[in-house]
């Protein structure tokens, strides 16, 4: 979608605040991190990281916001990933997600020391969150960004797919503070772990009347998930030149050799050939693994818009000509049936002598 100039942007009919707000105290960009037992969510790294290109436009401090039971150590790794300020909650009441004490907590935050931006992963939770806070503060929120960006007039670009994802469209917030977005997990890279970087962290205790808290969680059910694509260091894909359902068994050795996981182009996932959640793409999932075989994939746009930011890319595919070849790092012209039970071969020789499969792998010097 065209951008157009701030100036000459219509201005937004519905909502308006009330009287004159003055919103020049509201300053830097909040990411709220993520976390399960204790454990952050890659996301909230590569959005503070994110958080950090933004907030150096705007001459402003990042802060982060760490929410959990026993999640104060969190804070000094928020620092490292670039956090500028950190501001803790550990509260029992907060063990387990749940939206009325996370909420009321980031609203405290967001009340007291006003950020221009709130950033969240757009998550099961970061979206959950994310809708409950717009609401309350009131303000707007963009939902599910592939890109960001700030103007001169400190406005947040928050891009997105839209028109059943055939376009990119660029979303404004601008009649109220916080501007909010939250954004895919794996499209914006982390800053690389910096442990000498120091900042301030600030604990933060406010009210929670169990009262007031409307769910009460008493089982905690893991989710059976069939595959974590977000996560995995490798993926080994496979597209419709694997030519059937089967073929995939051939990529699962491959990938349990690698101690990688399977993903999927959506071809192969519209035929059933596998579930959904191993897609990836602009409409699966976008990743950030260490390494990716594509296998028997063309490489079409809304594919690699979900892989291209891997660390290193493998690409095994017959025809030379494939567009894949065009961001591989690596690419194997070849039968696949061939190619990938030799790689195969060659990665459990290597790991029965002793030696890593992946030994060092550090990532494109170019
Ligand atoms: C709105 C929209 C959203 C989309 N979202 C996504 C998305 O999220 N993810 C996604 O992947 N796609 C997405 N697509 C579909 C995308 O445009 C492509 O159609 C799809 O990625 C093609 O899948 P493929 O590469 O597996 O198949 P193909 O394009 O058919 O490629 C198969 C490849 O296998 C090779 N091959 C065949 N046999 C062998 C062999 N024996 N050995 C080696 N190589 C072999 C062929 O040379 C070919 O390059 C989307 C499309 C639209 C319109």
């Amino acid at each position: 979608m065209a951008e157009t100039s701030p100036k000459k942007r219509k201005p937004m009919i519905g909502l308006q605040p009330e009287g004159d707000v003055d919103w020049s105290e509201y300053r830097g960009v909040l990411v709220v991190v993520e976390q399960r037992a204790g454990v952050a969510k890659p996301v909230s790294w590569q959005l503070i990281g994110e958080a950090k290109r933004l907030a150096e436009k705007l001459a402003a401090p990042v802060s982060a916001l760490v929410m959990g039971a026993n999640v104060s150590s969190l804070a000094q790794e928020a620092i490292y990933y670039g956090a500028d300020v950190v501001y803790v909650c550990d509260a029992p009441e907060l063990e387990h997600y749940r939206t009325r004490p996370y909420s009321r907590v980031c609203l405290h935050v967001i009340r007291q020391f006003k950020p221009e931006i709130v950033l969240m992963g757009a998550t099961n939770t970061g979206r959950d969150l994310a809708g409950a806070i717009a609401t309350h503060l009131p303000t707007g929120l963009t939902a599910d960004s592939t890109e960001l960006d700030v103007d001169e007039d400190r406005l947040l670009l928050a891009s997105r797919p839209a028109f059943s994802e055939k376009m990119l469209a660029t979303i404004l917030c601008k009649q109220f503070k916080p501007q909010m977005a939250t954004a895919r997990a794996g499209v914006f890279a982390p800053n690389p772990r910096d442990t000498s970087r120091t900042g301030e962290v600030v604990v933060v205790a406010p009210q929670m009347n169990p009262d007031e808290i409307a769910t009460e969680v008493i089982e905690f059910l893991e989710e059976q998930k069939k595959v974590n694509l977000q996560d995995a260091e490798v993926i080994v894909a496979g597209g419709r030149g694997l030519g059937s359902p089967a073929a995939f068994e051939l990529l699962r050795e491959l990938a349990d050799a690698l101690g990688g996981v399977v993903g999927a182009s959506r071809a192969v996932v519209d035929m059933g050939w596998i579930s959904h959640d191993h897609q990836v793409g602009q409409t699966g999932v976008t990743v950030r693994p260490k390494l990716y075989i594509a296998v028997g994939i063309s490489g079409a746009v809304q594919h690699v818009v979900g892989m291209q930011n891997s660390t290193w890319i493998v690409a095994i595919n017959k025809d030379p000509d494939a567009p894949i070849f065009k961001i591989a790092h690596y690419g194997l012209v070849g039968d696949l049936f061939q190619l990938v039970p030799a790689l195969t071969k060659a990665v459990k020789s290597r790991k029965a002598n002793g030696q890593s499969a992946t030994a060092g792998v550090s990532g494109p010097t170019t």
